[in-house]
């Protein structure tokens, strides 16, 4: 079994779900670098600070910031622990400072067109406790506007309205596609196609990870 795993694909193709329901099912870590930022934002410290605008905009929050964070995570980890990283790495030099610390076993990539990512993420309504995720249309909550798990109220994050969301396709494009051939080179590059019903790209998630 793959036991460090990288989630790839585009802002809104799938990672955090599909990243938490195979963290639920193996009893692995996910370590998704955009809950701990704007966890670090709605805390005001000094990261959060530092990558506030950033994240407003739908830039990359800069290298040394999300490495040192991300070092400092993997290392406080208990050894063997199955790893997911889900939104890290998104550059190559964070994938070249990943590989320095871990072996990363599979690359997961989530495939989804733009047009169904820019209708995920506008629609998405999120969790600011608990982060979990939901879409007003495919995956609503029981009662509207309340997170099913923990009872908080649901937010859209700034990040999802329209003109961010496709500066943020953008910069996937610029910044994180190459990462697919640089693990495709590797060898460790497995691509699914993100479109369809959650449980049924689970089952294509779970083959390939087991
Ligand atoms: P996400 O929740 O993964 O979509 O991330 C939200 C925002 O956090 C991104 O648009 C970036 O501004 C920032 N961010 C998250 N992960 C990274 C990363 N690995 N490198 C740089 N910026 C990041």
């Amino acid at each position: 079994m793959k036991t460090n795993i990288v989630l790839l694909g585009p802002p809104g193709s799938g990672k955090g779900t599909q990243g938490e329901k195979l963290g639920q099912e193996l009893g692995f870590v996910r370590l998704s670098t955009g809950d701990m930022l704007r966890e670090a934002v709605r805390n005001g410290t000094p990261l959060g600070l530092k990558a506030k605008e950033y994240m407003d905009s739908g830039a990359l929050v800069p290298n040394d910031l999300i490495i040192n964070l991300m070092k400092e995570k993997i290392a406080s980890l208990e050894e063997g622990t199955g790893v997911i990283f889900d939104g890290f790495p998104r550059t190559v030099e964070q994938a070249d400072a990943l590989g320095s610390q871990i072996d990363v076993d599979l690359a997961l990539n989530l495939d989804v067109d733009d047009q169904e990512l820019v209708n995920r993420l506008t629609k998405r309504r999120t969790c600011p406790k608990c982060n979990a995720v939901y879409h007003l249309a495919y995956k609503p909550p029981v009662k509207e506007g309340i997170c099913d798990k923990c009872g908080s109220d649901l937010y859209q994050r700034d990040d999802d309205r329209e003109e961010t969301v496709l500066n943020r396709l953008r910069v996937y494009r610029d910044n994180t596609m190459p990462l697919i051939e640089y693990y495709s080179k590797k060898g460790t590059l497995k691509t699914i196609r993100g479109l369809g019903n959650i449980e049924e790209i689970f089952d294509e998630v779970r083959k390939t990870v087991l």
